[in-house]
């Protein structure tokens, strides 16, 4: 009966792939358009990234999920109109960021991912301004802004989230929105986006299909979708489980990114390695979602940051010999073509993934005790090991 019950997502776990080794990247959002001490900081992390190798010699990786534009306080102060006016990442102020970004892109530890054309949505963030003055006033602030100090229901892009709960915006709006982001990210870095991290991952399937449509072919996830923010403005979804490998209605694949290393937030390398054991037992890639933030502002906490992850990054190392370091990329690649040199099809491996990966589910793995269950897993996870 509990097997029955529980069908749906014993099943889902059993065809989610399982990767043969350990593997480890960075997810960094919020790069791009914004404080130019962004430059030192991606080159003090290329450093970093570039002082450690896996056993086939490839520097370790983090992800730049790309913001291509912020508001132009400065000419918006200045003008009588009051209309949006954008900043892009490919004007001459932000050239030193770029100029970082492109560094690591060319040595191997940074690859981009499409993020959004700003961290918001414009319109609502302009709305929001005629009735909120801290709004009203980062629109003008003196230097460049930061999309951190938005109020959080107004960093998610895909929404109107002007008052809560959040409205959803017009398709034909998304879809413009959309063509015009993949069109200034593919004239600034060359080559179209393949993989997109909606902000605050609130986003849904009329922006997928968008992102399809403009050869996005990977959409980043936390395992779950959120469309909307609800009267309190927490991130609402149909709770849906996503696993990596699965594909949304407009055949996008997504991968999950529901582990965390903030060390702004107090996280340790710890916590980074708790997620790379928890993972690994899984069979699952280990994507540690981080955010610029971490490295920017009080010089000794970024430095502190950078240690905590050098010191991931080390102890990653020293506990695992056959730790991959991959691109997020790489990682959607190796599912689509379904690569053996690192996704197991040996049954007795993926028995082993499969057993730990529901032996996660609390509330199943609860039952399972109750029942008596477990004794027959425990045996199979026995044979399997
Ligand atoms: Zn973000």
């Amino acid at each position: 009966m509990l097997l029955l019950a529980y069908r749906h997502i014993l099943v889902a776990y059993w065809r989610e792939p399982v990767f043969r080794y350990p593997i480890l990247v960075f997810e960094g959002d919020d790069w791009g358009a914004g404080p130019l001490e962004q430059a030192q900081a991606l080159d003090a992390l290329r450093q970093i990234l570039k002082s450690h190798r896996d056993q086939s010699g490839h520097y370790s990786v983090m992800t730049l999920g790309v913001i291509l534009s912020i508001a132009d306080t400065e000419a918006m102060r200045a003008d009588k109109e009051a209309e949006y006016i954008r900043l892009s990442l490919d004007h001459a102020r932000f050239e030193p960021v770029l100029a970082a970004m492109r560094a690591g892109i060319n040595e191997g530890v940074f690859t981009l991912q499409l993020h959004g054309m700003e961290h918001y949505w414009p319109p609502a963030v302009m709305a929001a301004a005629r009735i909120d003055a801290q709004v009203a006033a980062w629109l003008i602030k003196i230097g460049i802004a930061h999309s951190e100090e938005l109020p959080s229901r107004l960093q998610s892009r895909w929404i109107d989230a002007v008052s809560l709960p959040s409205q959803p915006l017009p398709e034909a709006e998304i879809y413009a929105a959309v063509v015009e982001e993949v069109k200034v990210y593919m004239q600034i870095f060359g080559a179209k986006p393949v993989i997109a991290v909606p902000t605050t991952f609130v986003w849904n399937n009329v922006v997928e299909r968008a992102w399809a449509s403009q050869g996005v072919s990977c959409v980043i996830t936390p395992g779950t979708r959120f469309e909307s923010r609800d009267g309190q403005g927490r991130p609402q979804g149909d709770g849906k489980l996503i696993l990596n490998g699965e594909r949304g209605e407009s055949g996008v694949m997504y991968l999950v990114r529901d582990k965390y290393f903030e060390p702004k937030l107090g996280h340790r390398a710890e916590k980074g390695l708790d997620a790379l054991a928890l993972q690994t037992e899984c069979g699952r890639p280990t994507l540690l979602e981080t955010h610029r933030f971490n490295f920017l502002g009080d010089p000794a906490q970024s430095k502190a940051a950078l240690a905590e992850l050098n010191r991931l990054l080390v102890e990653a190392r020293a506990h695992y010999s056959k730790l991959r370091f991959l691109s997020t990329h790489d990682i959607a690649e190796a599912i689509v073509s379904q690569d053996t040199s690192l996704i197991t099809i040996v049954p007795r491996v993926r028995l082993h993934a499969w057993l730990a990966r529901i032996s996660k589910v609390s509330r199943f793995w609860k039952l399972a005790r109750l029942t008596g269950l477990v004794v027959p897993l425990w045996l199979l996870r026995k044979w399997a090991a």
